[in-house]
C-alpha cells in the first residue's frame, strides 16, 4: 500500500501507536485539534523547535528513516537538555514526498518513538502534508523547570572554569565519512558515523547540572565548539582561553585524522553537531560537580578551559603558544 492510497489520515492512524509514553498529565494526546496536558505546578515552560530538511541536514539514501527520526527528535532534546530542564512532549510535523513509502515514514517515526519512550517523552501531535521533492521534519519539544533552575548562555563569569560532557569532533568525521561515501567499515569509523547520526541528548546530565548548584552558563554544542562557545562569551560579555591538549579528542577521531590528515584539535574546535553540553562552572564549586558527576554518571567531565574578562576566545597550545580565533562552526547563510 502507498501513501496515495491510505491518505493522511490513514497514515496519521499507523503512526499514532505508542506516542503516547507517559500518562499522567496528558488530557488529550493525537487525535484532536490541539494536544491538551497538564504542566508540573511551580514550573517555568520550556519550548524549542528545529527543522531538518533533505539535503541540507541528510541525504535520504544515506541513511535509514529510523536514523532521521531519531535525530531530529535528538537535537531537540539536547536543547532541552542545555536549559537543564526535563523534555515532556514532542510535536512532529512533516512534509512528505511522492516518492516517499509508508515503511519509510514509518522507521521515522520508530526512531522517534524509541528515543520518546527513553526519556519518557510523548509524541503528542503535528501536521501531515506533501511535499514536491524534499522531505522536511520539524519537532518541538515541551519541557519544564524550576524556574531558578533553568541554565542560561548569558551567566558565566570571568575565572569561570570551562567544561564539556563528552569528545568533540566525532560527529564531523563520522559526516565527512558519509558524504565521502568511505565504505571502511572498521569498528572506529562506524563509532563516528554513529555519533553523526545518532547524537544522544545528554537530557540526565544537564537537569544534574542545573540542580547542583555552580554552574553559571551552558548551551549544547550543536554547530561547534568555537562557534557555540562564541555564543556563552557574547551573551554574558566575557572571553575565554581553551587549553588545546584538554579538548577531549576520542581515539576513533585521532586514527580518522592520522589517515586523512587533519588536526584533531582544528577538527573538534570547528566540528558541529556532537549535541554533547558546554557549561562554565564557579572555581570553587568545580571540584565538587566533577566528582558528583563522576559518581552519579560514571563517566567523567572534561575540563577544558577558563573564562576571562578580555573579550576574545583564544586558544593555548602546549609550550604557551597562543591562538586567538574567530568563532567557526557550521552557520547556514555564511559559508
Ligand atoms: P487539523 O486538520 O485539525 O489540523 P490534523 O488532521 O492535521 O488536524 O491532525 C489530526 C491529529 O493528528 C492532530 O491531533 C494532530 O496533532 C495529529 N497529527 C497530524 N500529523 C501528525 C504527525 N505527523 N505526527 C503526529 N501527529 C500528527
Ligand atoms: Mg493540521
Amino acid at each position: 500500500m502507498n501513501l496515495k492510497e491510505i491518505g493522511e489520515f490513514g497514515l496519521i492512524n499507523k503512526l499514532s501507536d505508542g506516542c503516547l509514553v507517559r500518562k499522567d498529565h496528558v488530557i488529550k494526546a493525537i487525535g484532536d485539534d490541539a494536544a491538551v496536558f497538564i504542566q508540573p505546578v511551580d514550573e517555568v515552560v520550556l519550548v524549542t523547535t528545529d527543522m531538518m530538511v533533505e539535503r541540507v541536514h541528510f541525504f535520504r539514501n544515506a541513511t535509514s528513516g529510523f536514523n532521521i527520526g531519531y535525530k531530529a527528535l535528538a537535537v531537540n532534546l539536547s536543547d532541552i537538555a542545555a536549559m537543564g530542564a526535563s523534555a515532556r512532549e514532542a510535536f512532529v510535523s512533516i512534509a512528505i514526498p511522492e516518492d516517499c513509502s509508508i515503511e519509510f515514514i514509518e522507521d521515522i517515526y520508530k526512531g522517534m518513538k524509541q528515543l520518546a519512550a527513553r526519556f519518557q517523552v510523548n509524541l503528542l501531535g503535528g501536521d501531515t502534508t506533501g511535499s514536491q521533492k524534499d522531505l522536511v521534519i520539524n519537532v518541538v519539544v515541551v519541557g519544564s523547570a524550576p524556574k531558578e533552575e533553568v541554565l542560561y548562555r548569558c551567566g558565566a563569569k570571568k575565572g569561570d572554569m570551562i567544561f564539556c560532557t563528552g569528545y568533540l569532533g566525532d560527529s564531523r568525521a563520522g559526516c565527512h565519512l558519509i558524504v565521502k561515501v568511505i565504505a571502511d567499515d572498521a569498528e572506529a569509523f562506524k563509532a563516528l558515523k554513529n555519533a553523526h547520526l545518532i547524537p544522544r541528548p545528554y537530557l540526565k546530565e544537564g537537569k544534574f547540572l542545573a540542580r547542583c548548584g555552580g554552574v553559571h552558563a551552558a548551551i549544547d554544542i550543536s554547530d561547534g565548539l568555537g562557534s557555540d562557545l562564541g555564543h556563552i562569551l557574547e551573551q554574558s560579555r566575557v572571553g575565554a582561553v581553551i587549553y588545546a591538549e584538554k579538548i577531549p579528542v576520542s581515539e576513533n577521531l585521532k586514527k580518522f585524522c592520522r589517515l586523512f590528515h587533519f588536526d584533531p584539535v582544528q577538527y573538534a574546535v570547528a566540528g558541529g553537531e556532537d549535541y554533547v553540553l558546554l557549561f562554565t562552572a564557579a572555581p570553587d564549586q568545580s571540584n565538587k560537580i566533577v566528582e558528583k558527576y563522576r559518581k552519579t554518571f560514571n563517566t567523567p567531565l572534561f575540563e577544558i578551559g577558563e573564562i576571562t574578562d578580555s573579550t576574545q576566545l583564544e586558544i593555548e597550545f602546549p609550550g604557551g603558544k597562543k591562538e586567538q580565533t574567530t568563532p567557526t562552526g557550521w552557520n547556514h547563510f555564511k559559508k
